[in-house]
């Protein structure tokens, strides 16, 4: 029954369907007939033994949506009298999906007695029922429930033919002519159904994305000899090692073979019955198949098949479905083997999917019991204990307990107890608060926003949406990937950093045209960042070096110093610390250049919040408990991000910004010393007007001076400014005379562009989003209307001064393909964003300069290269 490999294209004149009988030539895309014709298509090229195969374009298809009515005369003529047909979807992506298919269309009574000669009872009434059933549920949308049967018996087949007609009030349809036409109208009509468009817009699908349709003569599972259907791939589709895997069915059609346990394995295996050992020289073709396929459409396919009489069939191939770990390992073993350039390689991993190869990611195939949802703003997962504290976080830890810490917001003084949990969750904030922020550094799993929990950290209670209550010591998950908190333990997947993945972010290295640096403010933020090869460090908030519980308590004598000479004395104290945690980044960074940012928070974030905590310091600091408040409630701030910090500290009390650069300076000298040159970069937060980066400088340089003196020794230094205020991106010409290279901090600029506070705007940012106001968060996707307009201004201005400035993003932004895409075009010179957003970040730098290219390349008539099995 089976032809030769033979591909007819229908014509484009519905009413018609005038019918050209094609071969391997035919005319026939992706973009008019879709992607599982052009896969066919090919697949008659490489002289597989597809069945006879008609593709129906997106217009055809399209009139017969909008009510045409067809003549398939000439569509059935195709396959000869008596024929069965196959009718499958085929739109132009396969991540769209579309209806489902369905097979044996053309069995009636008469072709069912045939059968039933040809191929016996048991054969003839499986035939017949599964396209009763397919037709029914499918076409008719009769109740799926009404047409399950365990087993294709001839009742069954009785069954579903009488509930047919009660149910549609008219004998099953006996006419082929009818029954394709009807198959054909309801999948056309499908795809223009409202959930299917929702569906596939939100995996990308353009508003008038078309699908087509194949029509293919059925190769049958059913026969006297050899006969059955079962599928194949050749890679693991977790890992994406090499493995064969895949079952075959006797006697059965489509994909039975994945869902039946009488299936058989396709090699030896110790526990069953095997396809190779049945049937050695079709699983010898089938390897040969596999490997034409790879090779030939240059992807790991996963093939379906048919035995009918001892003669193998392939029916239809599709890229094997993966994890993001096996794509990244598929493609770079693709190209290794030469079948596809690095550079398609690279283009073939999405750059967010990495993130699953960072983290701990919970199994996507396991129950989920959702307590809530709030913003992603940390990527991974993590199961632990509830706790409420940053304090009893650190106990736990102590104990190597896994622990979630659970808070309203969290602050600066809970980066110790951030460092303890496996999962942060908060009632409050958005995409660059604190929480996120500290989170996203530290590669923690973290989940902000969640607005619809109650929090009573003074009862140790958490109460969810629908009034579950979970108490201290219970045990929940954070999924940080999907913004989701999940009751109790679940399964995961581990994380999977390979060789591929160092050989693909290598060849990525190699085409991207824009530097990327980590913000890294510890010791080991610089090693993470290290390990996934960022070219330096483009932030390091030297704040978070004082939480240590020693520095706090000099960092609070200092607060509280009554005179210069006080603070002076704290300041002495600190200095060497700072020093000693200089020269340890430099000597991690080894040479490559660190930008320090001068301290930026307002004070108060370094005092205790609670009334126990100002009495111990009251009594750490020997001063009564009232000067302690009050001084405490003096420097507090109602809104902390406009106040008395950054650069208006660094005027105020200069003290502070001389320690530091101090430290820098020492630390250069030691590091040099041990063999680390550096030339540091010390940054300026929060600058407003050219005047404060004049006073912060006179004091710097001085101080480099000294030190110069001090120690005898010579080195460099570069002085930049942050800018994070509309008004230095506005006066970034006359800034730019005193700075070496302008960072913007798109964190705090976004914030002050919007009037937008980063610590509340998660409480309406969903509706906001929701209601079209933002087209998307803009603490997580640069606005690049406004604070962009901001970000071009002042680099054209500060450019204009000095043709040489560096220029830069390290705002979260900074990791965002988006982000990087308008960096890239704006000539910024790097991007800096937390370690674990280096990987992906050097890969959207390598797709966006190989896309430029590709562009380029168009434009001068030149071909590109492209996946052939999803084109
Ligand atoms: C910023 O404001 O963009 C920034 C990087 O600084 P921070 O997040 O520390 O305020
Ligand atoms: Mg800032």
């Amino acid at each position: 029954m089976l032809r030769e490999g033979r591909i007819a294209a229908v014509q484009q004149e519905p009413m018609a369907m005038d019918f050209t009988e094609a071969t391997m030539t035919a005319k026939i895309a992706a973009a008019t007939h879709g992607w599982r014709a052009k896969c066919l298509q090919r697949l008659i090229r490489l002289e597989m033994p597809v069945p006879h195969t008609v593709a129906l374009p997106f217009s055809t298809v399209r009139a017969i949506a909008a009510g045409k009515k067809l003549n398939n005369t000439g569509l059935l003529a195709l396959f000869g009298s008596g024929a069965l047909v196959s009718v499958r979807p085929s739109p132009e992506n396969p991540a769209w999906g579309g209806p489902a298919t369905v097979l044996n269309v053309g069995l009636n009574a008469e072709r069912h007695a045939q059968l039933t000669q040809s191929h016996g009872q048991a054969a003839a009434d499986a035939m017949y029922l599964r396209f009763v059933q397919g037709y029914a549920v499918n076409v008719a949308r009769l109740d799926p429930d009404m047409f399950a049967s365990p087993a294709p018996k001839a009742e069954a087949l009785a069954e579903a033919l009488r509930r047919y007609e009660d149910e549609m009030d008219e004998p099953f349809p006996q006419d082929p002519g009818r029954q394709l036409s009807e198959v054909l109208r309801s999948m056309a009509r499908a795809w223009e159904g409202t959930s299917a468009r929702l569906l596939r817009q939100a995996k990308g699908a353009p508003d008038g994305a078309g699908l087509g349709l194949i029509v293919q003569e059925m190769a049958q599972g059913f026969g006297q000899g050899l006969s059955g259907a079962g599928v194949i791939q050749f890679v693991d589709p977790l890992l994406g090692l090499p493995q064969i895997t895949g079952r075959y069915l006797s006697q059965s059609q489509g994909r039975d073979a994945l869902r039946r346990t009488e299936a058989i394995y396709l090699t030896r295996d110790k526990r069953g019955a095997s396809l190779e050992e049945a049937a050695p020289d079709i699983f010898a073709d089938l390897l040969r198949y596999g490997a034409i396929c790879r090779k030939g459409l240059r992807e790991e396919m996963q093939i379906e098949f048919t035995i009918e009489d001892g003669n193998l069939a392939v029916i239809d191939a599709v890229r094997v479905p993966r994890s993001a770990r096996a794509n990244l390992r598929i493609a770079v073993a693709l190209a290794n083997d030469g079948v596809i350039s690095e550079e398609e390689a690279v283009m073939r991993v999405e750059p967010r999917s990495l993130a699953e190869l960072l983290h701990m990611q919970v199994d996507p195939r396991g129950p989920r019991d959702v307590l809530v949802k709030g913003i992603a703003a940390s990527p991974g997962a993590a199961t632990g204990v509830l706790v409420f504290s940053s304090t009893e976080a650190q106990t736990l830890a102590a104990r190597g307990e896994s622990c979630i810490l659970v808070k309203r917001e969290t602050a600066p003084e809970d980066i110790r107890g951030m460092h303890s949990a496996a999962g942060v969750l908060t009632e409050r904030g958005g995409m660059t608060s604190h929480a996120a922020v500290i989170a996203r550094g530290l590669g923690l799993p973290c989940i902000v926003g969640a607005s619809d929990l109650r929090i009573d950290a003074r009862l140790g209670l958490l109460t969810t949406p629908d009034g579950r209550k979970f108490r201290e010591g219970e045990r929940i998950t954070v999924d940080g990937t999907t913004g989701e908190a999940l009751a109790g333990v679940v399964d995961m997947l581990p994380p999977g950093q390979d060789d591929s993945f160092q050989t693909l972010l290598g060849w990525a290295d190699r085409v991207r045209d824009i530097g990327i640096r980590a913000n890294a403010d510890t010791p080991s933020d610089a090693r993470t960042a290290r390990a996934f090869k960022a070219e330096g460090i483009g932030l390091c908030r030297t704040e978070h070096m004082f939480f240590d519980a020693d520095r706090l308590v000099v960092m609070r004598e200092m607060i509280f110093a009554d005179t210069a000479q006080d603070r002076a004395a704290a300041l002495a104290l600190l200095l060497p610390m700072q020093r000693a945690d200089f020269t340890e980044l430099f000597s991690i960074m080894q040479g490559q250049p660190v930008c320090i940012r001068l301290f930026d928070p307002p004070l108060h974030e370094f005092l205790p919040q609670s009334r126990e905590g100002l009495r111990d310091l009251a009594e750490a600091l020997d001063k009564p408990l009232s000067d302690v408040t009050r001084r405490a409630e003096a420097l507090s701030e109602v809104n902390p991000m406009l106040g008395m910090r950054g650069v208006r500290l660094g005027v105020v009390l200069p003290e502070i910004y001389d320690m530091q650069a101090r430290a820098i300076f020492e630390a250069t000298v030691e590091a040099a010393r041990q063999g680390s040159p550096v030339v540091p970069e010390i940054m300026i937060p929060l600058v407003s007007a050219r005047r404060e980066v004049e006073l912060v400088k006179t004091r710097i340089d001085q101080l480099a001076a000294a030190v110069r003196t001090q120690t005898g020794a010579s080195f460099d230094y570069k002085l930049g400014v942050m800018v994070e205020t509309p008004r230095a991106a506005l006066r970034a010409g006359e800034i730019a005379q005193h700075a070496a290279f302008l960072s913007f901090g798109t964190n705090d600029l976004t914030q002050m562009t919007y009037g937008l506070s980063r610590d509340d705007a998660g409480r309406f940012m969903n509706t906001y989003v929701r209601q079209g106001v933002f087209t998307e968060d803009p603490f997580h996707i640069l606005d690049v209307e406004g604070v962009g307009e901001l970000l071009l201004i002042g680099a054209e201005r500060g450019r204009k001064t000095r043709g040489d400035l560096t220029l830069s993003v390290c705002g979260e932004h900074g990791g965002n393909p988006e982000s990087i895409d308008f960096c890239r075009q704006a000539g910024f010179d790097y991007v800096s964003c937390s370690p674990y957003r280096v990987p992906q970040a050097r890969l959207a730098a390598a797709h966006l300069a190989l896309r430029g290219r590709n562009l380029r390349a168009e434009a001068a008539g030149r071909p590109q290269q492209s996946s052939a099995a999803a084109e």
